[in-house]
């Protein structure tokens, strides 16, 4: 007697989510990507803030988790389009996630050595 002559289980690759990086535009699996929401404030600015769990409601942007690619989105207005809204887009909180500051240039290391004690 022959059992589970149905395949149960799917192919490898069927159950793995891909979304386009609003930044760089490559396609990467969601656990790649982080997640972007924006939320809308008082004066109407759309704050982009980062969803790494993805639980937020509504809709999300896919962004690599790296400067190159959230200088990429902004200058590209990608989040207003990927996310529906249209105005003022805030990037500050992904700027503080990803360590670098808005303008492209890394943040300055504070050095100790050669400081005499
Ligand atoms: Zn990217």
């Amino acid at each position: 007697m022959v059992r589970g002559a149905r395949p149960a289980n799917p192919p490898d690759r069927a159950f793995r989510p891909v979304r386009t990086c609003v930044g760089c535009r490559k396609r990467a699996s969601t656990s790649e990507l982080l997640r972007v929401v924006a939320t809308e404030s008082e004066d109407g600015v759309f704050v982009l803030e980062p969803d790494p769990a993805r639980v937020r409601p509504g809709r999300g942007a896919h962004l690599h988790p790296e400067p190159t690619c959230l200088a990429l989105a902004e200058r590209r207005r990608a989040f207003g389009r990927a996310l529906r809204v249209t105005g003022v887009t805030d990037a500050g909180a992904l700027w503080k996630l990803l360590g670098t500051s808005e303008g492209g240039a890394p943040p300055r290391p504070t050095s100790k050595v050669g400081r005499p004690t």
